[in-house]
């Protein structure tokens, strides 16, 4: 990934297929999908027997470990945000797929299976110590759910709460008015405060049925960095979203299952505003963008064709039941390969403005 600020670049792109899990096994479904990691593509036999192939930026087979998809994928976007460069990773994909394993894992500390989030605070927290003598840092978290384009604060005192609105302001873009946020100075205290916003997301999902799968979570780190240089103080910021998005899958599974692929059939309401956005950012002449839809696309708006780095797992099941499942979201993970970021670092004014005077004078 380039560091270049500026620059244009698309949306990182992976899949991820996870083991048969053992009532798959017993069923005896056949293995559909095959990873081919070296030339990052995806083969999918559709019931007439043909192979299907897709291609992304990383394939990742069954065996794949947690580690080496952070190094590979999610590592360049966490030193993005270290430089002042916001970033998204987002996991897709039909319920029990591992988008949760993905993101979270098994999170006690030091496991081998623990996801894309505690390595991320794990890289962030290295680094501030690291850095800890020429920069200050200034770190906070919101985490909040989407459940039926109600936005809740999973770290609000009051439980239950009133659900939170998103306004517009002219600088900042989209922001949830009134959001919790908080400040964390380590590794265990940022653990500490997922742990407590995960707590208040698991009742709620247990009162509500089936809420789990259907809802989304985004997780927000805000890092503020102080450089001192020579007398001048230059400010950095930036933010680093990770979001578990809801199951892909079609809520009602209707008679119509075994006429194949349909496009946005009632899955979830936000993820087909997303796909609609996806597919207007990804038609040639950019359409309208339709992100004011919705509050999930409200809130990625800059990860979508905006000023961050983005990168979209989307996970996959290996058997053949859930064929259309899996077909839908390969296409679904293609067409989002095809969106362009402009990747910026978020600076001062000040200090972006000296760095445009130093541009121009080294262009002349
Ligand atoms: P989702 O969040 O997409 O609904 P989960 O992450 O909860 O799915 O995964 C469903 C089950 O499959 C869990 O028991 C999880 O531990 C297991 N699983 C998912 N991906 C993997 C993987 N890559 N390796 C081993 N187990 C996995
Ligand atoms: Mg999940």
């Amino acid at each position: 990934m380039s560091s270049q600020p500026n620059s244009r670049e698309a949306v990182k792109v992976a899949v991820r297929l996870r083991p048969f899990s053992k009532t798959e096994s017993k069923m005896q479904y056949k293995q559909i999908i095959r990873i081919d990691q070296p030339n990052a593509s995806a083969y999918i036999t559709n019931p007439q027997g043909a192979d299907v192939q897709f291609t992304y930026d990383f394939a990742f087979p069954e065996f794949c470990t947690q580690e080496e998809i952070y190094e590979s994928t999610s590592a360049p976007i966490v030193d993005g945000v270290l430089q002042g460069i916001n970033g998204t990773i987002f996991a897709y994909g039909q319920t029990g797929t591992g988008k949760t394993y993905t993101m979270d894992g098994d999170q006690t500390s030091k496991s081998k299976e623990r996801g894309i989030v505690p390595r991320a605070f794990e890289h962030i927290f290295d680094y501030m110590t690291a850095n800890a003598e020429s920069h200050k840092f200034s770190v906070t978290v919101t985490y909040i759910e989407l459940y039926n384009e109600q936005i809740r604060d999973l770290l609000a005192k009051s439980d239950p709460q009133q659900p939170l609105s998103i306004h517009e302001d002219p600088n900042k873009g989209f922001y949830i008015k009134g959001v919790t946020s908080k400040a964390v100075t380590s590794f265990d205290e940022i653990v500490a405060v997922q742990q407590e916003g995960r707590i208040h997301r698991v009742t709620r999902a247990t009162k509500m049925n089936e809420e789990s799968s259907r809802s989304h979570s985004i997780l927000t780190i805000n890092i503020e960095t102080l450089t001192q240089i020579e007398g001048g103080q230059h400010v950095r910021s930036a933010r680093l979203n990770l979001v578990d998005l809801a199951g892909s899958e079609r809520v009602a599974k209707t008679g119509a299952e075994g006429q194949g692929f349909k496009e946005g059939v009632s899955i979830n309401f936000a993820l087909m505003i997303l796909g609609n956005c996806i597919s207007a950012l990804t038609t040639p002449g950019h359409p309208h963008v339709p992100y004011r839809d919705s509050a999930l696309t409200k809130l990625l708006r800059d990860s979508l064709g905006g000023n961050a780095r983005t990168l979209m797992i989307a996970t996959l099941g290996p058997a053949d039941c859930n064929f259309s499942e899996s077909m839908s979201t390969l296409r679904y993970a293609e067409r989002a390969k095809k969106i362009e970021n402009k990747p910026k670092v978020n600076m001062d004014p000040k200090d972006a403005l000296l760095m445009q005077y130093q541009e121009e004078l080294e262009r002349l």
